[in-house]
């Protein structure tokens, strides 16, 4: 029976019975806001494996460009040919894998050398990227050469092939598609070869502007460079 409204004892009485109701208030919100919590928690978990699933890689994880192969080797076994000058060696007369050498500087490509068997034979070398073929022409320290435009990663890119026989080489303003016939290679140590061993000199550049350097003379210029063997040097 509830004291009467006027003695001391209804104050502790009404106190007793609001509290009760405040408390289970309070504890209902408390429950439903922890039953928010965690259904959030949990879609947002879903949400992330679906991300992860559709990208089949995290976001920060490095592009594996060897394995992409976006450009396709210029012979077949491309990468057991690279074997004398790889990209940016530095060569000097005195210090060159081959002898006599008689450039200096920077090699600003990759060379890729034939087999024994290869010595005699035609060897072709194809196309790496899809592109008009822009000149043909003997230059000096490479006898002949191609050069092709092509676009790597949406950027304009020179590709430079060395030491072909001039006559071999397909014509000017063909498009050539990725894996045709580009030429084949000179003969060791002939007008074809401007002397140089039967070998491919292959320069990679960025930009539209023919630059046919092999060699140059400070590591900073190779930044306009692009180390073929970055794309190329893995086996078709
Ligand atoms: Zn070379």
């Amino acid at each position: 029976m509830p004291p009467d409204v006027y003695s001391p004892q209804w104050s502790v009485f009404w106190y007793t019975c609001h509290m009760k109701k405040i408390f289970l208030v309070v504890l209902i919100v408390m429950i439903a806001y922890v039953i928010f919590v965690l259904i959030n928690n949990d879609s947002g978990t879903i949400e992330s494996q679906l991300v992860v699933t559709a990208d089949q890689q995290p976001k920060n994880e490095p592009i594996d460009i060897k394995n992409n192969h976006i450009l396709k080797p210029p012979l077949d076994r491309a990468s057991e040919r690279v074997t004398n000058k790889e990209f940016g060696v530095f060569i000097t007369p005195s210090t060159s894998p081959i002898q006599p050498e008689r450039f200096q500087g920077y090699h600003t490509g990759t060379d890729f050398e034939i087999f024994p068997e290869e010595f005699n034979q035609d060897v072709s070398i194809i196309a790496i990227c899809t592109g008009g073929l822009i000149s043909k022409r003997t230059v000096s320290g490479y006898g002949g050469v191609a050069v092709q435009a092509c676009k790597l990663n949406n950027e304009p890119i020179i590709v430079i092939y060395g030491h072909l026989k001039l006559s071999s080489i397909a014509n000017i303003n063909d498009e050539l598609e990725t894996g045709q016939v580009v030429g084949v290679l000179g003969a060791d140590k002939s007008i074809e070869t401007d002397g140089e061993r039967k070998h491919l000199h292959l320069g990679m550049h960025k930009g539209s502007t023919i630059n046919l350097l092999g060699y140059v003379g400070s590591e900073p210029e190779l930044t306009s460079w692009i180390d073929p063997c970055l794309y190329v040097c893995y086996d078709s």
